[in-house]
Formats: structure tokens, C-alpha cells, sequence
């Protein structure tokens, strides 16, 4: 109305003969305002927004003839004590030779071994709570996990997690099978347990690949090795080396000497030496580029993990960078995140809620309801999955992501939060400590008593008939 120099009622009568109902506050798409603008025989043009981001990072899709194949990211996962640390040893050991670069590896965060003149790269920190942390600050970089389980010891809770959380990521599942050497130990246990939680075995008609290892004896891991490359090939993982380069912050640290020290993992084109980069709210140029075996390089293609320094800040492990031309662009750009950060401390992002499930179910916001089950005994957890995943229906799917014995911790806090999860809990509760951390994430944590308690309250909070609570 302003710009046409008219009154709102003007505008809003005008609408109505085009019959559009609307209000004063209302967004109206571009035809409507152009009729309305010819109605009033007003000139009128399209004014296409570009913001700083658009103008500064390219994310268009690469055509398929610039791909090029690019080597597998590969993460360990499994419980603790199963040999997650000992197994990325052992392949290091095994694939770093005393030639290269004085046989002096650095503990950049990542590491990348060669077997049949092919790369593969292992992210150095094991465990899903990393790989989980940084998937909920929108990293997505790892294309295999392996999942270690020791073969006198069997699947237990934390290997039921690193199940899950792979899943949830949608990364290839590879087992191994470790401690062989032991005398207790019993494969065919574990992959009688493994079935249990959905990863049927090769040999039993499945498909997926187990591999008996034994990390303390560097036994089968060539053939783990090899495995991982089958299944990189199955994926059929491509990049293009020939653009801006793109990828996740996997370390970062404030050296006394050096400054802020970054590993960063190159997923999309290649990173020289000389650079601009941003990475969150953090800018800086490439003062010098290592990699993991020490070695100065002045280039980094796909898959490459690298340590740089020349940043202004200490980046976020999980912070997604990019290589960009304009500097100065790239400081606006920083800038800009930075409000945006401060001003979502505020007001908190949209969560999934059992209060509002319904309205986001009607605005098309939520299609899968993804739910994470924690319970006392095996049963209830069984028992609930199979009851809650019954409710689905046209509209929304009910997924229960995770299932597990045990109280709330932390990690389903996580999981939630990288999935968009809400958590239920049976019998059992979040301590003090977790429930805070709940509260400051907006996670939503339901706890009940009995099951059908549960399941009707999910029931109806799809159907928005949910009680407010007071
Ligand atoms: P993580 O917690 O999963 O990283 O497990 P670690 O790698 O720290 O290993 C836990 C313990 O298991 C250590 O005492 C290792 O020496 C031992 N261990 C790891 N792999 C093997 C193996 O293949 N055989 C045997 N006998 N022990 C192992």
C-alpha cells in the first residue's frame, strides 16, 4: 500500500474484487500483487533477492561429467572397551609406513591409508557421540561406519546405539568382529545378535559384511580393509575436484604458537594453499595446509582431510566450510550468522513437540515422527516400537529411531536432536543433569509408567486433541 500510495483498505478492497481474502499483514504471492498493481495501472517489476549467501557460495549441483569417483570416509564405532581405538591403530600401524615423511603420523583428527593403490579415509575419533554431534550441526561426512563388537563380549548397549545412530544417518554398516585371538571368543553369537537388531549377516542371506579381526594381533585387517573398498564401490562415491571446495571442520584447536589450528575434511572440490575460507562464523585465508602425515601441501582433493592454520577463530567441529572469492563478502557473511546465532539463543528453533505435533503434522512440517524408546526391560522397549509404529497413518509415519535398555542419557539427547526425535521413557529417567540439557534444546522427554499410557497419548497428539498442559 505504500508503495503504490494508497491505504491498506484500498488494497485490501481491490483483493477482495480479485477474490483474494486477505488481511493487512498478508503475504501475497507475485501474480496476485502484479494484478493488483495493474488494477491500479501501476508499473511493476520483479525484484529477485539475493542474499550475501547465494552471492557468495555456489551450491548448485555438479553435472555428472565433472564427477569424478572420490575415496570413502569411514567412521569406528562400537562399545566401549570392543577395540574401537586399538582397531584404528592397528590399521594405521599397518599402512603408514616408516618411508613416508619420516614414518612421523600426526594426530590431525583423520587419517587416510592406501590399500590396492586406493585412499581410504578414517575420521580419527571413535564413537557415535562425535559422529552423532556433529550430524546435528548438519555435517554429514562419513559414508561407512564400521562397528566394532568383540567377539567374547557380544552386542551390548552401546553397540545397540551405534546401530541405531548409523541408521539414523543412513551410513553402510560394516562389522567387525573383533578379539578373535581370545579363546572365548564366539562369532556366531554376535551375528545371532546382530540379526536381532536388523544387520543379517552375508552368510546367512543378508546383506551385511562381517569381518573377523583381531586388532591386538593385526589379524584380518587387510580383509576388513578390502571390505570397506567393496563397499565404497557399491556406493559409488563421486566429487568434483575442479571447483570451490567444500567440507566439514572435524578439529579445531587454539595452538599457542600457530594460532587457531583447524583439521578440516575436503568433501567437494579441492582447497589450495592461499585460499579464503568461511566455516560457520569463522574467516580466514590458508596460510598453510598439512597433512596427515605432516607433509606441507598446497592442494587437497575430495576426501581429504587436512590441518590448516590462518583462520581469525577457533571454528566448531562440525562447522560446514567453504572457499570463497570475495573476503570481504565472506567477513558481511560471518557477521550475518553471527546476529543470527545471538538471535536464535532467543527464540529457540522449532522442534518436534507433542504440544504442537499436530499443528506441524497440518503444515506439512512432519512426515516421520521419529521417536526414541528407552525402557527398563528388552520387552516393554519391543513391545512399545511395535505398538507406536502401528499409528502411523497417511499423513505421518511413526518411526521409533532408537530403542534401548537404560536411562536417558546424553547420547539419546544427541540422537534426538540430530533427528529431530522426540524421547520416550518407561520405568526410567533422565537425571537432573540430562533433563537441563533436554529443557535448553528443546527436546521433548515423556516418561510414563505403563505402555498403553503412552501410545494414547501419542495417539492423540496426532490428532491434535492433546490436553494444553497448565
Ligand atoms: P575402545 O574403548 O573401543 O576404543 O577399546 P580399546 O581399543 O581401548 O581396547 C580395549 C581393550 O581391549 C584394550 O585393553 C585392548 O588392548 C583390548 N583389545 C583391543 N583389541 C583386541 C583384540 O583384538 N584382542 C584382544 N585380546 N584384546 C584387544
Amino acid at each position: 500500500a505504500t508503495r503504490l500510495k494508497k491505504t491498506n483498505a484500498d488494497v485490501v478492497k481491490k483483493l477482495m474484487l480479485l477474490g483474494v481474502m486477505a488481511n493487512a499483514n498478508q503475504v501475497v504471492d507475485f501474480d496476485t500483487a502484479a494484478l493488483v498493481c495493474e488494477e491500479f495501472k501501476v508499473k511493476y517489476e520483479r525484484e529477485i533477492v539475493v542474499t550475501i549467501e547465494e552471492r557468495l557460495i555456489d551450491d548448485s549441483d555438479d553435472a555428472d561429467e565433472n564427477l569424478e569417483p572420490r575415496s570413502p570416509v569411514v567412521v569406528v564405532m562400537g562399545h566401549v572397551d570392543h577395540g574401537k581405538t586399538s582397531l584404528l591403530d592397528a590399521i594405521r600401524d599397518a599402512h603408514v609406513t616408516a618411508t613416508e615423511a619420516g614414518g612421523i603420523t600426526q594426530h590431525i583428527g583423520a587419517y587416510k591409508v592406501n590399500k590396492n593403490g586406493r585412499d581410504i579415509t578414517f575420521l580419527d575419533t571413535p564413537g557415535h557421540a562425535a559422529f552423532t554431534a556433529m550430524r546435528a550441526r548438519g555435517a554429514n561426512i562419513t559414508d561407512i561406519a564400521i562397528l566394532v563388537v568383540a567377539a567374547d563380549d557380544g552386542i551390548m548397549p552401546q553397540t545397540v546405539e551405534a546401530i541405531n545412530h548409523a541408521k539414523a544417518a543412513g551410513v553402510s554398516i560394516i562389522v567387525a568382529i573383533n578379539k578373535m585371538d581370545k579363546p572365548e571368543a564366539n562369532p556366531e553369537r554376535v551375528k545371532q545378535a546382530l540379526t536381532e537388531h536388523g544387520l543379517v549377516p552375508e552368510e546367512w542371506g543378508g546383506d551385511v559384511i562381517c569381518v573377523p579381526v583381531s586388532a591386538l594381533k593385526h589379524e584380518g585387517i587387510e580383509e576388513l580393509l578390502e571390505m570397506v573398498l567393496l563397499t565404497a564401490d557399491m556406493l559409488d562415491l563421486k566429487a568434483n575436484p575442479n571447483r570451490a571446495a567444500k567440507g566439514t571442520v572435524v578439529e579445531a584447536k587454539l595452538d599457542k604458537g600457530r594460532g587457531p589450528v583447524a583439521t578440516l575434511l575436503v568433501q567437494n572440490g579441492t582447497l589450495h594453499a592461499g585460499d579464503v575460507i568461511i566455516a560457520g562464523t569463522v574467516v580466514g585465508r590458508v596460510r598453510a595446509m598439512t597433512d596427515d602425515k605432516g607433509r606441507k601441501i598446497t592442494d587437497a582433493p575430495p576426501s581429504t582431510p587436512v590441518e590448516i592454520i590462518g583462520l581469525s577463530d577457533v571454528p566448531a567441529a562440525g562447522d560446514i566450510f567453504h572457499a570463497v572469492a570475495d573476503e570481504k563478502m565472506a567477513r558481511e557473511l560471518a557477521e550475518q550468522r553471527r546476529q543470527e546465532e545471538k538471535e536464535k539463543q532467543f527464540k529457540s528453533t522449532q522442534k518436534v513437540s507433542l504440544d504442537d505435533l499436530f499443528s506441524q503434522i497440518q503444515q506439512g512440517e512432519i512426515k516421520d515422527l521419529n521417536i526414541i524408546v528407552k525402557a527398563d526391560v528388552q520387552g516393554s522397549v519391543e513391545a512399545v516400537k511395535t505398538s507406536l509404529e502401528r499409528l502411523s497413518n497417511d499423513e505421518v509415519r511413526v518411526r521409533v529411531i532408537h530403542g534401548g535398555v537404560g536411562a536417558i542419557t546424553d547420547s539419546d539427547l544427541m540422537l534426538a536432536n540430530a533427528s529431530n526425535a522426540i524421547i520416550v521413557g518407561f520405568n526410567v529417567r533422565p537425571d537432573a543433569q540430562t533433563r537441563e540439557n533436554a529443557h535448553a534444546q528443546n527436546v521433548d522427554i515423556r516418561t510414563y509408567r505403563v505402555i498403553y499410557e503412552c501410545i494414547e497419548e501419542i495417539e492423540t497428539a496426532m490428532k491434535g486433541m492433546l490436553a494444553p498442559k497448565y
